[in-house]
């Protein structure tokens, strides 16, 4: 955007990000205005990024008519100013649009260079998110984990001191705060699948578990493929209530599928909470690990939390130097 701005002298260039429902996520704006201070001339440049309550502008709602009747980028005079609106697209989708506002006309060059660099700017996009991807399931991979855990705790550090607030009505505690809870899911007995049914029918399940999985979660929740047949799953909620009933519908879903060939699959959950203080993600998932193992240990088929497992003393811990460690 800042290319673009230089190149082209644009007064207003923002972009409108939509989520996959179609909904305004995002404004990031770029204003540019030319103005007199002491008999001198300069340029003041302002940025902005919006994420909520977004309006989206008739113009653009216009461009989304004519980009999907006609392909084409859309422009008209507002006023004295020129607006070109050009659709950005992701790997599969338009994810969102430009809009360049210009005191004059866009060239024909300019309109060139203008499609060029989008062009660039999307191949580069696509080829990050594909490298964020697992290959057979499509879910975020591994790699982009750390990173992920990382940001939540970073969102935890900012508000944990607004969490749980007093509303002012004494009966009345505000527990609307987000709580992130996370899950590791793992297939039971899925070496029996392979040697019954071969590793290309064990990879269809895997893909299949996936499909469930990305049906029975909410867009914003975070699906990993961690592992061969182990999934981490990450839901922003109210309470651990809420995170179990989300877990619990999955690991159902899952127990009334039927798989092509195989039949039924059953799967075991270990969950936890994650915890700003808890800077490191291994440490997380040591946690919700302890429960899987747990639940492998008593039937599978089963969601158990670490958080529900210390409380009944079947799990202890020591606190050592102020800091919660497991023996
Ligand atoms: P349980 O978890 O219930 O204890 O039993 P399990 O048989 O699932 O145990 P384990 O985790 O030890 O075995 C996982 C097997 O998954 C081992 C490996 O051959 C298989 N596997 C791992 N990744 C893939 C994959 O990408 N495709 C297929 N087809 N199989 C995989
Ligand atoms: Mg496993
Ligand atoms: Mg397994």
């Amino acid at each position: 955007m800042q290319t673009l701005a230089d190149m082209l002298k644009v007064e207003d260039i923002s972009f409108y990000k939509f989520n996959n429902r179609h909904e305004p996520c995002r404004l990031i704006r770029y204003l540019s205005q030319t103005v007199s201070h002491d008999g001198k001339r300069r340029t003041e440049e302002t940025r902005e990024v919006q994420i909520e309550n977004i309006t989206i502008p008739d113009s653009i709602k216009k461009a989304i008519d004519w980009n999907e009747s006609t392909g084409k980028t859309y422009s008209t005079n507002v006023g004295a100013t020129c607006v070109s609106i050009y659709p950005v697209h992701g790997l599969n989708s338009i994810v969102g649009y430009l809009s360049i506002t210009l005191s004059h006309e866009l060239s024909e060059s300019k309109n060139l260079i203008t499609s060029s660099l989008l062009s660039i700017s999307q191949n580069f996009h696509g080829l990050l998110e594909e490298n964020q991807k697992d290959k057979l399931t499509g879910l975020l991979n591994r790699k982009t984990f750390d990173d992920n855990i990382s940001k939540i705790q970073n969102i935890l550090a900012t508000t944990s001191h607004d969490s749980a607030s007093y509303s002012g009505d004494e009966n009345r505690v505000d527990n609307t705060s987000d709580e992130y809870w996370l899950t590791i899911i793992d297939i039971d007995f899925f070496k029996k699948i392979n040697d019954s049914f071969g590793h290309v029918y064990g990879d269809e399940v895997l893909l299949m578990l996936s499909q469930v999985m990305k049906q029975n979660f909410r867009p914003h929740d975070l699906l990993f493929r961690f592992g061969g047949e182990e999934f981490v799953v990450i839901v922003k909620v109210n309470n651990q209530k809420e995170a179990a009933l989300s877990f619990e519908r999955f690991r159902k879903s899952i127990e009334d599928f039927t798989f092509p060939q195989v039949g039924q699959v059953t799967i075991s959950l270990g969950a936890t909470l994650i915890m700003d203080q808890h800077a490191i993600a291994g440490d997380i998932i040591g946690r919700a690990d302890q429960a899987l193992y747990h639940a492998k240990n008593n039937g599978r088929n089963k969601l158990f939390f670490y958080e529900d497992l210390i409380e009944s003393g079947i799990f202890e811990e020591k606190i050592d130097d102020g800091e919660v460690e497991l023996f």
